[in-house]
């Protein structure tokens, strides 16, 4: 009986910490799956300058324990690990650590979102082995060395900055030269003397045997192909929802995020999302944190209406 709870919330970025601080208050009886990065994409960001409440900004490795030091005071449970499958087809829910059932009278989805890569067979086989999604986690092994990092946005601008700290150079391979990136953060890297940005470039092929040491260039706009040589290549260009574990329980959008019906309730009534997982708009730490919240208050709601 003790694997009865009001609330489970399946992810731990900013929304699903937020959702469990929400319940905990809210004394609702709160499990977290933390999953395999607790704390989410903010544990392998730097500085996070846009979330209110921090002037100078803050570290998102530093940030994301705290809120879930927050949880835990309001009386959160959380285990570290991977849900494998769930049940929302009858009522109460069933989530699953392999053969170990948890049983949740609600659940907040919070899976948040993935690196997306470029699906060159090339990338899989030299990952790990120079190609990483995650700078801030690989950078330092790239200490006077040349790297690359693909991608347009801010992601692409904050990495390829950060990259700076270790490597001699840094590429950023844009494949149009319009940049996603806001202008305060292309100007950054602009300015960056150990920066260099090549625009309208794809990258074809990542050059390597055991490690990589290249990467085959095609220009999108001639398709004439060159080389660059590298040692480390960085992808930043976005994100996929991870949504693998509900698709055949809950209604998803054609790119795989969550389909909210009412507010953050999804196609199954008690069952809830927030965060990335349900927003390929906003994308924002904070704007997942509220997120989390409202779907927290939607639930305890739900939970008054439907006992
Ligand atoms: P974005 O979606 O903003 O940018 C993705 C980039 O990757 C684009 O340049 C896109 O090119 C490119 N891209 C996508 N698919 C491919 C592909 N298959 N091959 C080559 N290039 C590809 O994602 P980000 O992760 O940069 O940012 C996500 C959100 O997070 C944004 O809202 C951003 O502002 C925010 N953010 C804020 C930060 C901050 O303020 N400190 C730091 C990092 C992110 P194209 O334009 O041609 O599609």
């Amino acid at each position: 009986m003790s694997n009865i709870y009001d609330v489970i919330v399946i992810g731990s970025g900013p929304a699903g910490y937020t959702a469990a601080i929400y319940s905990g208050r809210a004394n609702l009886k709160t499990l977290v799956f933390e999953g395999w990065q607790p704390g989410g994409q903010l544990t392998t960001t730097t500085l996070v300058e846009n979330f209110p409440g921090f002037k100078d900004g803050i570290q998102g490795p530093q940030l994301m324990p705290v809120m879930k030091v927050q949880a835990e005071r309001f009386g959160a449970e959380f285990k570290a690990s991977d849900v494998t499958k769930v049940d929302f087809s009858t009522r109460p829910f069933k989530v699953y650590l392999g053969e170990e059932e948890f049983v949740g009278k609600s659940v907040i989805i919070s899976t948040g979102a993935k690196a997306r890569m470029l699906g060159l067979d090339s990338e899989k086989r030299l990952f790990a082995k120079g190609v990483s999604t995650c700078a801030t986690c690989d950078g330092f092994f790239f200490r006077d060395k040349t790297v690359a990092v693909i991608g347009g946005g801010d992601s692409a601008m904050e990495e390829g900055s950060f990259l700076t700290k270790f490597a001699n150079k840094v590429y950023i391979i844009n494949r149009t030269d319009n940049f996603r990136a806001s202008d305060i953060m292309l100007k950054r890297a602009q300015g960056n003397e150990k920066i260099e940005i090549l625009p309208n470039k794809m990258v074809d092929e990542v050059l390597g045997d055991a490690k990589v040491s290249g990467l085959r260039l095609k220009d999108s706009q001639s398709g004439e192909t060159s080389e660059i040589d590298i040692e480390g290549m960085f992808l930043a260009i976005g994100h996929i929802p991870v949504t693998d574990l509900y698709k055949d329980q809950i209604e998803l959008d054609e790119h795989g995020f969550v389909l909210l019906k009412d507010f953050t309730m999804t196609s199954v009534p008690g069952v809830f999302a927030a965060g990335d997982v349900a927003d390929d708009r906003y994308r924002q730490a904070i704007t997942s944190a509220g997120s989390g919240c409202m779907a927290s208050i939607d639930a305890k709601k739900w939970l008054e209406d439907n006992q």
